[in-house]
């Protein structure tokens, strides 16, 4: 390991971003490797490990993305994983310089690093939070998100991926914790990706969950993935 590296990388590329808010705009993606949850819809479970992600010092961070952005015109950065806040110290220099480039940053988080969040949160421009159900994590991280939830509510919106798996109690969950936290937040319902035999929730029961939380907040939209579609990355 070089003296210099700060961060364990797994992949730099460019693409559409295929999911929330930002959906379809062109992303340089820095997937960062190393997880501290194990859903069993992830869809990068190669880079939950910390092992599968190299060395790379900020500088060679930011000559990947010298490289992609002189390419092309991009959009935004998305800081993603794995989850990104494990590395949350290196983020702060790298996020500013992306801004300097006059380009975006979007966090893709779980949620759930509430310490870590509150250095990286001023210089995020979005943060995409990935809501968890103990239907897909083995156990409860509601009280993490609704203290995350409350750092920066106007940076944050919810993503909760339904699978055949979620019921309406943890349904009524994620309505409550929004309300508590900031009834304004966009939540987006992403119907998870089958894969691995996690298949995604039946069509009635998601529009059941719509209509659940179309009735209680302010701003719900449906979203799929669109990357598998796509064919892209
Ligand atoms: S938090 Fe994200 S990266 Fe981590 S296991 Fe869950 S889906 Fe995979």
């Amino acid at each position: 390991m070089s003296p210099a590296a700060s961060l364990r990388v797994a992949e730099v590329f460019s693409s559409l971003q295929g999911e929330g808010l930002w959906l379809g705009q062109r992303h340089a993606f820095v997937r960062l490797a190393g997880c501290n949850l194990s859903c069993r819809y992830c869809d990068t479970p190669r880079t939950r490990k910390v092992s599968a992600g190299k060395p790379w010092s900020e500088a060679e961070v930011r000559g990947a993305l010298s490289r992609l952005f002189a390419e092309r015109k991009h959009d935004a950065v998305s800081w993603t994983g794995g989850e990104p806040l494990l590395q949350a110290a290196a983020l702060p220099p790298l996020m500013r310089w992306v801004r300097s480039q006059g380009v975006k940053n979007l966090l893709e988080t779980n949620g759930t690093m509430v310490e870590a969040f509150k250095e990286v949160e001023p210089f995020c421009d979005l943060a995409s939070v990935d809501v968890k159900m103990p239907s897909a994590v083995g156990r409860e991280t509601w009280s993490s998100h609704l203290e995350f939830l409350r750092v920066a509510p106007g940076k944050c919106f919810v993503k909760a991926v339904l699978t055949a798996r979620t019921t309406r109690a943890e349904w009524r969950q994620i309505i409550r914790l929004m309300q508590e936290a900031a009834p304004d937040m966009p939540l987006v319902l992403q119907p998870a990706t089958a894969r691995g035999g996690e298949g995604p929730a039946e069509p009635d029961a998601v529009v059941f969950f719509l209509r659940q939380a179309a009735a209680l907040l302010k701003d719900v939209r449906l979203i799929p993935q669109w990357h598998p579609v796509w064919g892209l990355p």
